[in-house]
């Protein structure tokens, strides 16, 4: 057991550190007050070869762990990045670019993987729909076969980077029927006639990631689009790759968590009150402790979830636990920093407000807590089903 990041690891980390402090931290205001992605930043990625990073060489793209890849991220949302286009690079790498690549066929692959790795296509994974959120299993959008196509009609929602994708992931009932085993994915493009996207929602965070309603109107898509077999959708393509999308997704808020213990510090040192910096209050200092060994406690549960998925092993447990534990601890971190920051932590310019916006969909998204807590619940009880 090492936990020291090699030196390739700690090269990464630290060319994303600096990326994000020069290029990426300085825009966060207007990133976030624009409610968009913003594409000049993707433009960045694609010369800096970060739009595949788990995509192996062959295919175009960088062959990194998903330790490797949690590493770089969460490396970027601790030096500042914003939540938002983090989320939209992060869904890309993880469910935009993944399940394609553990249970796609190789000409699916050699189709759609050099170009996701290049970043000239980004990519969407889309699985929630209006009243289909938790419960999964009961995707009203249908693929009905005809000939060599499939015609999907059906609306999907909260659908990340739906406005910038070109190509997306598609969870379709073939058989309403069967419920969870009538689910099949689908790879599409996302300008096919009958596409339509609605525009970004208005959220309170993370605002630099696009989610949009996505409407199938008898949209065709080849058979050789589908992946796996009819009725593997939910079954194979959605559950073996959950951990993936729970741990990279989740080092986002990693990172944030170290993000407002270094704003913390840094404001407590150099904020007077009484006439000695506040850093001197034992009730500061606590809240600082508490929020610095909840960071590295973070980061231990993402070195395991992301080190056991990459030894071949599954990591149900790890991933849920880690996702879980870092939600709780996102929001209580980003508070007790704006605490620290008084009345200037609801200030904008103080950069440190946007912590506590961004942490509530690290309780919401990919599996709310509630859900996975029952998961957690199952898997320690012995009872536990395969359907979430
Ligand atoms: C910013 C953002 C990005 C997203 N990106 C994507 C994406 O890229 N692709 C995609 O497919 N989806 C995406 N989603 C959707 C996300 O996965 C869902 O919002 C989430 O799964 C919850 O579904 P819901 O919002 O419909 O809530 P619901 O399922 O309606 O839940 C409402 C409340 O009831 C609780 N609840 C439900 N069932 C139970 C139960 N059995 N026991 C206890 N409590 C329960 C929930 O925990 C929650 O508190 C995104 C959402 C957001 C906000």
């Amino acid at each position: 057991m090492d936990f020291n990041l090699s030196q390739e690891q700690q090269l990464l980390h630290d060319t994303v550190w600096k990326f994000t402090k020069k290029e990426w931290e300085p825009k966060t205001i207007e990133i976030d007050e624009s409610n968009r992605f913003p594409m000049w930043l993707w433009e960045r990625f694609r010369e800096l070869g970060w739009c595949g990073l788990m995509i192996p060489k062959e295919y175009g793209g960088a062959g990194l762990s998903l330790l490797d890849t949690c590493i770089a991220i969460e490396a970027a949302t601790h030096a500042g990045a914003d939540v938002g286009s983090a989320l939209a690079w992060a869904s890309h790498l993880s469910i935009g670019s993944i399940p394609l690549l553990v249970c796609g066929n190789e000409q699916q692959k050699k189709k759609y993987l050099p170009k996701l790795a290049s970043g000239e296509w980004m990519s969407c994974f889309m699985l929630t729909e209006p009243n289909v959120g938790s419960d999964a299993t009961g995707v009203e959008t249908t693929a009905v076969r005809e000939g060599d196509y499939y015609i999907i009609n059906g609306t999907k929602t909260f659908i990340t980077n739906a406005p910038t994708a070109d190509v997306g992931m598609l969870m379709a009932s073939t058989d309403r029927s069967k419920g969870a085993k009538g689910l099949t994915a689908f790879m599409v493009d996302m300008h096919a006639p009958g596409v339509t996207i609605g525009e970004p929602f208005d959220k309170i965070g993370p605002r630099g990631s696009e989610q949009a309603e996505v409407h199938f109107d008898n949209v065709r898509v080849p058979v050789e689009d589908r992946i796996l077999e009819e009725g593997e959708g939910f079954i194979k393509v959605g559950v073996q790759n959950l951990e993936y999308e729970r741990t990279c997704l989740t080092s986002i808020w990693t990172g944030t968590l170290g993000y407002n213990v270094d704003l913390a510090a840094n404001y407590a040192k150099e904020r007077k009150q009484f006439g000695k910096p506040i850093i001197q209050y034992a009730q500061i200092r606590e809240r600082i402790a508490q929020m610095k060994m909840e960071y590295d406690i973070c980061k231990l549960l993402m070195y395991k979830a992301a080190s056991k998925k990459d030894s071949g092993e599954q990591a149900p447990l790890e991933a849920t636990e880690f996702k879980v534990f870092v939600g709780q601890c996102g929001i209580r971190s980003a508070s007790e920093a704006i605490q620290i920051f008084g009345g200037y932590g609801l200030i904008k310019d103080y950069k440190i407000e946007r912590s506590l916006r961004d942490a509530k969909l690290g309780q919401i998204g990919a599996g709310t807590e509630q859900m996975l807590m029952e998961i957690i619940a199952r898997i320690t009880t012995g009872t536990r089903s395969l359907t979430i």
